[in-house]
């Protein structure tokens, strides 16, 4: 019955976008990282500890008697109104407001982020068709790129994100190969995995390269109020979006669960009104409608709580592990070695010291008792193997700095290695795809292998 040299007997039943869907080796790992001996420097989950728990589960608590018949009930597809109407003055910190046409109306209120990311890609994407992604990229986000069978070209970045450069290198590549790019995706505050961000003119230049290329934005925006310096002043006040320069070309899409609480999965899409319409339909065939409940958590939250108090909370919290982490690398890490300095967010991105590949260094880094996601999980062809991504947004101060201590012995281990026997202690990999603009044209492939949810 079978066809293939696996023990699954439905292999010849599977629908064409499962092909990607295995199980990888990286997942595996992580069920062995997850022990509490392992500092885990590689799943991006918020400190939701540093909510007020009691008074939040309080709130929670109220739900059911308050609101019961509707918080119990199901509700609308597009999502609930008082809902939508707080997600707009959430928006309007990062600069979306009415004056560049953002409402209520047009809000489609989705399960997460991830869940707004695939509504997107089910109403734009054929099989084949090219999405232009940041290189590196959000590992859910091509994921969701893999399953609508879609070729994913990189644009590469530097330490202000996508060049501009690149971008026009990309469409132009595109167009010579007698395709026209559905969407850019971008995160452009804090990126995941980078940790980098998009100043003020390099969004403009991006906004008119795409205006002028006909080229939809779709602009993922996660942790953009989590910014801790820079050109804020410290008020985490973030740069306008790309929303807020353009009322048409830009679909934006945000979340709640960097800023309140992932487990309530409340995200959104804010779209123009054609597109939102096909976003309602394409959701309400996947899911009904958004959980009523949690709906009304995360609107009862910003109606009852000091949620604006509580962003500043989060981002102290997360300034100070950010500068523990810097600290630690600049301390211990071996020469050779380079990262990002994330103004805000989750994330670090480090280049290995030459000839080092962070995906064969794994199964060692986590003997050593330290995780991190290797970089070629954040590649649609797998490259990347030259970097790693390390967050620092959940353990305590101390278990980053122990982290960072193991993993510079481990990368300390493996140069030793190489330098006594020519090759890392580890089997080598040879393609590695450039951090900085390279003089190649961008490559052309399908999404690989990404590892699983442990790694958001
Ligand atoms: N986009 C980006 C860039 C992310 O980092 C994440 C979560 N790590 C998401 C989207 C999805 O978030 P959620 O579904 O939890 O809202």
């Amino acid at each position: 019955m079978t066809t293939g040299t696996t023990l699954d007997d439905y292999t010849d039943r599977y629908a064409r976008r499962t092909r990607g869907m295995t199980a990888s080796e990286i997942r595996a790992l992580f069920s062995v990282a997850n022990r509490p001996e392992v500092v885990s420097l590689a799943g991006g989950s918020p400190y939701v500890a540093a909510l007020p728990l009691d008074a939040v589960g309080a709130m929670l608590g109220t739900l059911g008697s308050v609101h019961g018949a509707s918080s119990l009930q199901y509700g609308i597809g597009q999502g609930d109104a008082t809902l939508r109407e707080r997600i707009c003055d959430v928006m309007t910190l990062s600069g979306i407001d009415v004056s560049n046409g953002a409402s209520p109306d047009d809000v489609v209120v989705t399960v997460g982020g991830q869940q707004a990311i695939d509504l997107i890609c089910r109403v734009f994407l054929d099989p084949g068709d090219v999405v232009l992604a940041e290189g590196p990229s959000y590992v859910g986000a091509l994921g969701v790129f893999q399953a609508a069978e879609a070729d994913v070209v990189h644009v590469p970045m530097d330490d202000n994100g996508l060049i501009p450069a690149a971008l026009s290198e990309a469409i132009a590549t595109v167009t010579r190969a007698g395709k026209r790019a559905k969407f850019l995706y971008t995160v452009p505050a804090h990126q995941n995995p980078a940790g980098v961000t998009l100043p003020d003119a390099r969004r403009d230049e991006i906004l008119a390269i795409c205006q002028a290329a006909g080229l939809l934005i779709v602009e993922d925006d996660p942790y953009g109020l989590l910014g801790f310096d820079g050109e804020n002043g410290g008020d985490g006040k973030p740069l306008p979006a790309f929303r807020a320069r353009a009322r048409e070309g830009v679909i934006y899409v945000s979340t709640f669960s960097k800023t309140f609480a992932p487990g309530l999965r409340v995200g959104w899409i804010l779209a123009p009104p054609a597109v939102r319409e096909k976003l309602v339909i394409a959701s309400e065939a996947q899911i009904l409608c958004p959980s009523a409940f949690a709906q009304a958590a995360v609107a009862t939250y910003i109606d009852t709580m000091p949620w604006r108090q509580q962003l500043k909370t989060f981002r102290e919290v997360y300034r100070e592990r950010r500068d523990v982490a810097l600290l630690a690398l600049g301390d211990l890490m071996p020469a050779g070695t380079r990262w990002t300095v994330p103004s805000g967010g989750f994330y670090i991105w480090l280049t290995l010291p030459d000839g080092l590949h962070s995906k064969d260094m794994l199964p060692r880094a986590i003997a050593e008792r330290v995780a991190y996601v290797p970089g070629t999980g954040f590649y649609a062809d797998g490259s990347g193997g030259a970097h790693l991504r390390l967050c620092y947004s959940f353990p305590p101060p101390e278990r980053i700095r122990e982290g960072v201590r193991r993993l510079a012995a481990v990368i300390e281990h493996e140069m030793a290695v190489r330098s006594v026997f020519g090759v890392a202690a580890s089997p080598s990999f040879e393609g590695t795809i450039r951090w900085a603009p390279t003089d190649q044209p961008p490559r052309r492939f399908r999404t690989a292998d990404t590892p699983g949810p442990e790694t958001p």
